[in-house]
């Protein structure tokens, strides 16, 4: 009793200085300062966070859609404390070079798809997003060709919110912030399959990647940047044949096809990485996130061998880097985090749940009217929230309807994430650790947190 007293004071003054000191990412200020930090995390063992108030929680988002590994991971730990104990950090400017950023390097050649034989390191995924673009305007330049400098990006895309990666992103808030845009990026619309395999008849012909390039030029264009499966815009898979009619497009049109595998890598998709979900090799490929679980910053830029080779060539200093890009300690974590992959079979492990949470969202649109579109590859899922689904009439706005199922599911100890242009989407994305019962307990909270968003309604 007396601790539980001492835990709850601590809460309050923890939450008091949250609301003092601190300015959160993606979270809304005013609201904080009325309410304070919703949860304050203290410790986590695969899927369960616990917070000061030693309540625990699912984490049914991986927090990030980075915790792979699930939290509490010793190995991970053991791999950071080692590294930190031998070197912490190193420099990577000027060709200086430590062991497990070179080792990590060789494994990611290994497991990459295709000739993306080499990696550039960031800390992160808009870093390596913003590195993307400009090393594909910069090979473009070296090839003689630097009037090939706009890159496209999908309607609902998220690459991050640093300037280059924030207006690579298709979500229109991001745009009006602080105006901070990039020139050179161009929308075409995500995932026209038919477009994009040469119908012209398709009304959406003209916003589609093969419009938008007859339209500004293929001349003109550096690369298309595209997640596998777009993540924060709604956990949209494309149709079948998607990717490939992309990769089609982009050799036509000398484009280099630039796949943002910082949610979809290392697994979460039931592959290594989500272009191997179909039969597609990019030319660039973003990394971060679930290279490290979320145990150290890293992110990373692979190229493969005709960029590298070109880039290589240039006989002065490449005036770009990162103080952190090979940070030692994050990459031997990065190398631990893919040993475990490999040795635990993990992947193997996610195709099994996959089922199971596909087996989940079935009985929840089945057993609740308003719930549809349920999708899940891997252990990356959604479902949607409409009024009525058959007609497509959506909550009035004022409803928030995912918000709401979010809330409801927080309070009933489980984390997952609202998203979507309506509010309309619920989005699912836990460790790649997670068990059948934890599965079934997930679903359990979100039934009753659907019933009780209904109870509202009535
Ligand atoms: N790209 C994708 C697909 C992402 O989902 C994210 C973050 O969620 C980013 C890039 C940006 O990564 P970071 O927040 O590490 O900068």
């Amino acid at each position: 009793m007396t601790t539980k007293i001492t835990q709850q004071s601590k809460t309050v003054e923890l939450a008091k200085l949250d609301k003092k000191h601190l300015l959160h990412p993606a979270t809304n200020p005013k609201a904080l300062i009325d309410n304070g930090p919703p949860i304050i995390f203290a410790k986590g063992k695969g899927v369960i966070v616990t917070s000061t108030d030693d309540v625990e929680y699912i984490d049914g988002m991986s927090m990030l859609w980075n915790v792979n590994l699930g939290h509490g991971n010793q190995e991970l730990a053991d791999a950071g404390n080692s590294q930190l104990s031998t070197l912490a950090y190193a420099s990577s400017f000027k060709g200086f070079s430590n062991e497990p950023s070179i080792l990590l390097a060789e494994k990611l050649a290994e497991l990459a798809p295709g000739d993306l034989n080499s990696v550039f390191y960031t800390s992160g995924g808009s870093e390596s997003n913003d590195t993307a673009i400009k090393l594909a305007r910069f090979y473009w330049e070296l090839k003689g060709k630097s009037e090939k400098r706009k890159i496209i990006a999908l309607t609902n895309a998220y690459h991050g919110v640093t300037i280059g990666a924030q207006t690579a992103t298709g979500l229109a808030a991001f745009h009006k912030f602080a105006s901070s845009n990039i020139d050179g990026v161009v929308r075409a619309k995500a995932h026209l399959l038919n477009s994009e395999l040469g119908d012209k008849s398709d009304p959406n012909y003209a916003d589609s990647i093969r419009g938008t390039i007859e339209r500004e030029g293929a001349e003109t264009i550096a690369g298309i940047i595209i997640e596998p499966v777009q993540g924060a815009g709604g956990v949209n898979i494309p149709p079948e044949g998607y990717l490939e009619a992309v990769r089609k497009i982009c050799d036509e049109h000398n484009i280099l096809f630039m796949a943002d595998e910082v949610i979809c890598g290392f697994g979460r998709t039931g592959k290594m990485f989500g272009v191997n979900n179909w039969n597609v090799v990019p030319d660039m490929m973003s990394i971060a996130k679930g290279i490290t679980s979320g145990y150290s910053q890293l992110g990373g830029v692979m190229m493969n061998d005709e960029i590298r080779e070109t880039i290589a060539n240039f006989d002065a200093v490449i005036p770009h880097g990162f103080t952190y890009s090979g940070h030692p300690t994050a990459c031997a974590i990065g190398l631990k985090n893919i040993e475990i992959l490999e040795r635990d079979n993990i992947i193997d492990h996610v195709n099994e749940m996959e089922k199971e949470l596909k087996k989940g969202l079935d009985y929840l649109a089945e057993k609740h009217s308003i719930v549809t579109n349920c999708r899940v590859i891997g252990l990356l899922a959604a479902f949607e929230l409409y009024e009525e689904p058959t007609s497509g009439k959506l909550f009035d706005p004022t409803v928030f309807p995912a918000n709401a199922v979010v809330d409801a599911c927080f309070n009933r100890q489980l984390i997952v994430r609202a998203l979507g242009a309506h509010n309309q989407i619920v989005a699912i994305a836990p460790p790649l650790i997670i068990n059948k019962e934890e599965i079934e307990k997930m679903i359990q909270i979100i039934d009753d947190s659907i019933t009780a968003f209904k109870n509202t309604r009535e």
